[in-house]
């Protein structure tokens, strides 16, 4: 089999509306993407994953949903003004700007050109105007990352919560970076999502934590379909580590366009709830703070037994919605040669990430009675709450079983005359292609097995 292509994806999803060109019909926006009816489900479904793995299957981690704009003091402290950026440089001759650790033989990737300016910092942080007034001082931040809003919110949900160490609180949502150069499809975009874990720990358990941490979500992307074949870690050397951490492992997926981090999981000791605390004297913080924080709090925990401060170390695993994303469709995309210079386009989802869990197709569209009947089922399907039943009543039952192969449909139900006689139904498998009979009054549980899977 050869290896799917970047194009091939676009294709797919353009053409079954999964992912849209934000903007398109004004010549769109550069790192900017929507989500089709497919796309939306799809990572609806990839995101309720890893929600129900980290909150609902554990008793130590709990949610919460923060603001996307974000007072400049907390990303003062976190560093990230001061530090979030990448090298920039312009190419003299074409006039494109670069990311110099993106840039090979020192050459511009669009001209050949070597004629580059000299690298600067390049802040990657969008800012807004809050309130009527613009005079440059009332602004706030497109939050970068979702981690420094549950830092923030440490306290609040320690004093609300009935937990002690080690615990952990997670958050999915939107993050917002001005990347110099976008691009590789969803890879690197402007406007993603992130779905963090920030997993408190006593100091000196970290090291532990991590390594734990790294196998739990290496465990999980498995589960969501992707192949140990395609996966690498990457321990980020020293020298290259954010200013937060301590270590950092990279989870690398092999994207059509080369190996690339699918996600990060950090030990970013007490550098953050120590930045973000007051008294910092008293603490005996480990990391290089940021001095004199602005913030009333103090995110710290006390001994029961010594009854003295200490911050919480911690450990964050961090991963992209739309990497995910494309390694999902990349591992399950596939064109089989079907012989007689036949192929077809299959999608092998996990069934938990398929958009359409079950397609019910009645043989032909004007026939009253079997469309009637297959509404029925539709609808007793979709009452089971395992995501979306579709009604496909094209006429057409060849082309009906070609897309749903290729939007990843695990089975397929079709209604026809012998349904009306007998109360039976064909059922379709996408994988293999396998077509059997079963009692209409069968069809719930059967559907549950195929989802459930
Ligand atoms: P990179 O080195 O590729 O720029 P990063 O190390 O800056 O990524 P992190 O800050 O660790 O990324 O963010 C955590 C996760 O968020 C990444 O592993 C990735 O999945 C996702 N992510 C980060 N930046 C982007 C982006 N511009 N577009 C899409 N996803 C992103």
């Amino acid at each position: 089999m050869t290896a799917t292509s970047m194009d091939q994806l676009v294709s797919l999803c353009k053409r079954r509306g999964f992912i849209f060109q934000s903007n398109e019909i004004y010549g769109g926006l550069q790192g900017i993407y929507d989500y089709g009816p497919l796309g939306t489900e799809l990572k609806n479904n990839l995101k309720r994953s890893w929600w129900n793995s980290m909150v609902y299957e554990r008793d130590d981690i709990e949610g919460i949903d923060s603001s996307i704009l974000t007072n400049p003091s907390v990303l003062k402290h976190s560093g990230h003004e001061d530090t979030f950026s990448d090298p920039l440089v312009d190419c003299k001759n074409c006039k494109s700007r670069l990311r110099e650790d993106h840039i090979t033989e020192n050459k511009c990737p669009d001209c050949g050109s070597e004629d580059l300016t000299e690298p600067r910092p390049f802040n990657l942080m969008f800012k807004t105007n809050v309130g009527p007034i613009e005079d440059g001082s009332n602004f706030a931040y497109l939050r970068p990352e979702t981690a420094q809003q549950i830092f923030t919110n440490f306290k609040n949900v320690m004093d609300s919560t009935p937990h002690h160490l080690p615990f952990g609180i997670a958050q999915l949502g939107k993050a917002f970076r001005n990347e110099i150069t976008p691009r590789n499809f969803i890879f690197r975009v402007r406007e993603f999502e992130q779905m963090e874990l920030e997993f408190f720990v006593k100091p000196g358990e970290d090291e532990k934590w991590h390594k734990i941490w790294t196998d739990l979500r290496l465990k999980w992307w498995e589960d969501q379909g992707l192949d140990k074949k395609s996966i690498e870690l990457f321990n980020v050397p020293q020298e290259e580590l954010a200013h937060y951490s301590k270590a950092t492992v990279d989870i690398m997926y092999k994207f059509p366009h080369g190996l690339e981090e699918l996600e990060g999981i950090a030990s970013r000791t007490d550098f953050d709830l120590g930045s973000h605390s007051k008294d910092q004297s008293d603490l005996n913080i480990s990391a290089k703070v940021q001095e004199n924080t602005k913030s009333n709090a103090k995110l710290a925990i006390q001994d029961q037994n010594t009854k003295e401060w200490f911050v919480p170390y911690v450990i964050e695993p961090s991963a992209g919605v739309e990497r995910g994303f494309l390694a999902i469709l990349n591992e399950a995309y596939s064109v089989e040669d079907l012989g007689e210079g036949k192929e077809r386009t299959v999608l092998a989802l996990k069934p938990h990430l398929s958009p359409i869990k079950a397609a019910v197709i009645p043989l032909k569209r004007n026939n009253e009675e079997l469309v009637e009947k297959a509404k029925l089922l539709k609808n007793e399907l979709q009452k089971q709450g395992l995501g979306r039943v579709l009604l496909e009543n094209s006429g057409n039952i060849g082309k009906s079983y070609r897309r749903h192969d290729e939007i990843g449909t695990p089975m397929c139900v079709t209604v026809d005359f012998q349904s009306l006689e007998d109360g039976t139904v064909t059922i379709r498998d996408r994988d293999t292609m396998e077509q059997t009979r079963l009692n209409l009054d069968q069809t719930s549980e059967h559907f549950k097995q195929v989802i459930n899977t």
